[in-house]
């Protein structure tokens, strides 16, 4: 049989439901904070994100990178951040509008261990702001993250909150880190040893347990912050604060990207151990990384598919979609069905037709969990230009000209 590859799958039934829905509140927030949406290539020029992500980063490890038939190699985007710097100082932003606040939905895509919540295609929505150092832009960034998981799941989960310094702070903490761990260094996971190499705040991240054990003691980058940093740090509590969001210095999250300065946040649930529903902060180095001027910016991205599990787990019920199904009880009535279908879309109603020659109490069973309404048109009905209104969820019926449906539908819908 033919199948999906590891690590992906189709979204359907509920779970395209609820997709769409927490994709069109995040757009419907985003537009409302003044943000306008980007869309870039699902594949970019490797490179792209090899210097962004950071080398050795797991990001990296995992991209799929790939030689297309002119031999060029390009790399299946891993995160949105990267593509929008690239797109940012390929159209000259910099120059021209300097100050731009993006956001983004699409898929992304990373070769990792499939598990639940983490597939090697997924869906993040994002959100850039270009051109501004100021901590009001990343708890704006807080803002919409949490108020759009708010308006889908009435909850509005717990942010962690930290800052990872800056080029003048990171590098004496970085150093002492790595003095102190050095004792025990042959002691630690390959892949620790070589973080300590290449970017020693990433052991934080590690889940191997003797290195979070040992990690657990070390001292915190938050306690070795330079002035600025300090100062920038306490403002964004400070924020956080006067907006009622509700947060937790958590002074040894690290994120698995390279790219970061300051402030680092992520959305957990309010409710326990389940992965972050997204994360983000600030990156004030990377345009000028990526061959830029020195352009601050932050941003954020949250998985759809953890969003979505997440809501499952609590509980969120399909919606009903539809105003009403038509049941034409015989092959006589199909034509009048359609017929009434498409005057009743034309009025701005949500119907379908279910024509099959089955029989009427399995497609009515199946219009009771799609739809407001069953109207059903039988020989009778047909005679007298009416259809038979069922409510299914009063349980009532009653028999209406046709002429009417449309009003009545709409009137009870409000
Ligand atoms: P990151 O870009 O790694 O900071 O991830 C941001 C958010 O994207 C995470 O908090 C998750 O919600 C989501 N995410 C990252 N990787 C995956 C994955 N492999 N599968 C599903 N969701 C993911």
């Amino acid at each position: 049989m033919l199948q999906t590859p590891r690590g992906t799958h189709d979204v359907l039934g509920m779970d395209a439901q609820l997709f769409g829905r927490v994709e069109a509140v995040f757009r419907q927030q985003a537009l409302s904070f003044g943000f306008r949406e980007i869309r870039t290539p699902c594949f970019e020029f490797a490179h792209v994100f090899e210097r962004s992500v950071g080398e050795g980063s797991e990001v990296a490890k995992q991209m799929y990178v790939f030689k297309d038939k002119g031999g060029r190699l390009l790399a299946l985007r891993p995160e949105g951040t990267a593509a929008c710097v690239r797109a940012y100082l390929q159209h000259s932003l910099h120059k021209s509008e300097p100050y731009v606040k993006w956001f983004y939905v699409g898929p992304m895509f990373r070769y990792e261990k499939p598990q639940k919540g983490r597939e090697r295609q997924f869906h993040q929505l994002g959100a850039e702001v270009f051109g501004l150092h100021l901590p009001e832009i990343d708890v704006e960034l807080m803002q919409l993250l949490v108020r759009t998981i708010r308006a889908v799941s009435g909850s509005q989960g717990k942010l962690l909150v930290n800052s990872v310094g800056c080029r003048q702070c990171r590098p004496p903490y970085e150093e002492l880190l790595v003095r102190r761990v050095a004792p025990q260094k042959e002691e630690l996971c390959a892949d620790c040893q070589r973080r300590l190499k290449t970017a020693p705040l990433r052991v934080f991240d590690c889940k191997n347990r003797f290195c979070q054990a040992l990690f657990s003691t070390l001292p915190v980058v938050l306690d070795h912050l330079c002035g600025e940093c300090r100062a920038y740090h306490d403002r964004t509590l400070q924020l956080l604060t006067r907006y009622e969001l509700p947060h937790e210095v958590h002074p040894r999250l690290v994120r698995g990207l390279d790219y970061y300065t300051h402030i680092t946040f992520e959305l957990v649930a309010e409710d326990g151990e389940a992965p972050a529903l997204g994360g983000g902060g600030r990156y004030d180095d990377l345009v000028e990384l990526l061959g830029g001027p020195a352009v601050p910016a932050a941003g954020f991205a949250a998985g759809v598919e953890r969003i979505v599990l997440w809501l499952q787990a609590s509980g969120a019920k399909q919606e009903e979609e539809l105003d009403a199904v038509l049941l034409p009880l015989s092959q006589a009535q199909v034509e009048e069905a359609f017929a009434l279908a498409y005057q009743l879309r034309a009025t701005g109603l949500r119907v379908d037709v279910d024509p099959r020659p089955t029989g009427v109490g399995s497609r009515t069973k199946r219009a009771a969990g799609q739809a407001f309404f069953g109207l059903f048109l039988g020989e009778e009905e047909a005679r007298a230009k009416e259809v038979t209104v069922k409510d299914f969820r009063r349980g009532q019926q009653r028999r209406l000209p046709i002429s009417e449906v449309a009003t009545f539908l709409s009137q009870t819908r409000e």
